[in-house]
């Protein structure tokens, strides 16, 4: 099976080609523009096989997806590209309506005409699975969670323009008959996350012995899951999930953010054997801005029909993560050295597109 995946040299999308290359076997074309937030190195164990390529394209421009989609003739296609930083769009929005609303209209447009060329038996097992967000659905309070039939109710410019990716992917199915089927996860942690998310922002500051910000009172409530645990979910729905169905993919594991940050920091004092507790680092900064309370995922309809289940704690994944961090600095120095010094920023004072 050869596998377009877009975003491949993001966080969760390099993880999904790894992975598609070393346990499944797939060939995979990885076809991403190269923000800010992708790193080539992400894809150093896997970028000198054979059942690798790499085409340097942005997801808006149709004409260069049309000559991608004619020169590697996929049969399916995994859709990650995207902006993905919440506090990014609160700061400069528009890129994330063009990026992540007319980027996937523009592939789904390439992928109607590729999927539209295709034989009966080549359509009958074609693909596109668009990977979404569990921050469509908006805020919980302190009970309840998200199934796939939760009311959409995003509350971030990020989240809306996923919230509208989904809808336009959910169209093409019902209009053009791709045959779709769709995503949505909680939040990813682990290996190769740009230093702008909450997780390795966290241990970059406590190794570096800074101030550790944590948003409001902390008290804001995430579903954590390995993106190991995420790839492996993703590839099950590709190869056996019902087509034009959602799946909700979530880690069962929900901590508030100021007991996720005072978990890291025990791990990195006892790695480095810290007698000043990394703790005191935390300081209280002004929140988000319509910062969503609570997010849980129902994850039983991907876990009882497709035997999908995380298989790690979000203990074991953290502790892994942090080790991860400790043990390849030259990854994440590069990135600093290019100017990234987890900043921050998402205070609504800028107008910026
Ligand atoms: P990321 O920011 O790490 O990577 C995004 C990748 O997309 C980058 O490699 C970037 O270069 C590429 N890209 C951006 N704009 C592009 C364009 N116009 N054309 C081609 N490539 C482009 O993101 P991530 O955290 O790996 O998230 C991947 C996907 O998963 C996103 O769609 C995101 O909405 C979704 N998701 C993320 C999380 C999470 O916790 N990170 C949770 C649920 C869903």
């Amino acid at each position: 099976m050869k596998v377009l995946v877009t975003g491949g040299a993001g966080f969760i999308g390099s993880a999904v080609v790894r992975r598609a290359i070393s346990d499944r076997g797939y060939s995979v074309v990885n076809v991403d523009v190269l923000t800010y937030a992708a790193n080539l190195a992400n894809l150093a164990s896997v970028d000198q096989d054979e059942r690798y390529s790499f085409e340097q394209v942005d997801i808006r421009d149709g004409e260069a997806l049309e000559q991608v989609f004619r020169r590697h003739d996929p049969d399916a296609v995994m859709h990650l590209a995207a902006e993905s930083h919440v506090d990014r769009s609160i700061e400069g929005p528009l890129a994330f309506v063009d990026t992540n609303i007319m980027g996937t209209a523009t592939l789904l447009q390439a992928a109607r005409a590729h999927y539209d060329s295709l034989r009966t038996e080549r359509k009958e097992a074609f693909r596109f699975h668009h990977i979404s967000t569990d921050e469509v659905y908006g805020a919980l309070g302190p009970t309840g969670f998200f199934t796939e039939t939760t009311r959409y109710a995003p509350n971030s410019p990020y989240a809306s323009s996923k919230a509208s990716s989904d809808m336009l992917v959910r169209a093409w199915g019902k209009t053009y008959k791709l045959p779709v089927v769709i995503s949505n996860c909680s939040n990813n942690y682990g290996p190769f996350q740009f230093p702008e998310k909450l997780i390795p922002v966290v241990i970059l500051k406590a190794l570096a012995g800074e101030t550790i910000p944590v948003y409001g009172d902390g008290s804001n409530v995430r579903d954590w899951l390995y993106v190991d645990d995420h790839a492996e979910a993703l590839l099950t729905i590709l190869e056996r999930g019902r087509l034009g169905e959602i799946y909700n993919v979530g880690g069962d594991a929900e901590v508030s953010n100021l007991d996720l940050v005072k978990q890291i920091c025990k791990i990195i004092d006892q790695e480095l054997d810290r007698k000043t507790p990394s703790e005191d680092l935390i300081k209280f900064v002004t929140d988000r801005p319509g910062h969503d309370f609570r997010y849980a995922i129902d994850a039983d309809k991907i876990k009882s029909e497709l035997g999908w289940t995380p298989s790690v704690t979000v203990e074991q994944g953290i502790a892994e993560t942090v080790r991860w961090y400790l043990e390849n600095r030259d990854w994440w120095q590069a990135i600093q050295a290019r100017g990234h010094q987890q900043e921050r920023i998402g205070l609504t004072k800028g107008t910026g597109a």
